[in-house]
């Protein structure tokens, strides 16, 4: 074993990454969907993401920040927080549970 590999490490939870360990990709792309777009679009939702992405393009011509249109995150998680960003995207869950443990906590 190379002492020098770098360790992955969990995006989430920060836990090192073994090579021997099974490590999920999870991929996020956001992008704005102008004026309802994608809804109205009739055909292949992914021939309506390439054209408004082509759309975006041109606007960039035209000084629009397709960053800010337009972003790709790549995450790399252990299998746990895998399982709890697929269950639960926003931690919405997590967040009520912790508003429940405070109010038991103040009486
Ligand atoms: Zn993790």
């Amino acid at each position: 074993m190379n002492a020098d590999m770098k360790t992955l490490r969990c995006n989430c939870c920060g836990n090192e990454l073994p090579s021997d360990t099974i490590k999920f990709v999870v991929e996020v792309r956001s992008f704005a969907d102008f004026d309802g777009y994608l809804e109205e679009y009739e055909g292949d939702i992914e021939d309506g993401v390439n054209s408004l992405l082509d759309n975006i393009d041109e606007m960039e011509d035209d000084g629009f920040d397709a960053d800010e249109a337009s972003r790709d995150s790549i995450y790399i998680l252990c299998k746990k927080c895998r399982d709890n960003f697929l269950s639960d995207p926003f931690q919405i869950g997590s967040m009520a549970f912790d508003a429940e443990n405070r109010k038991g906590t103040l009486h």
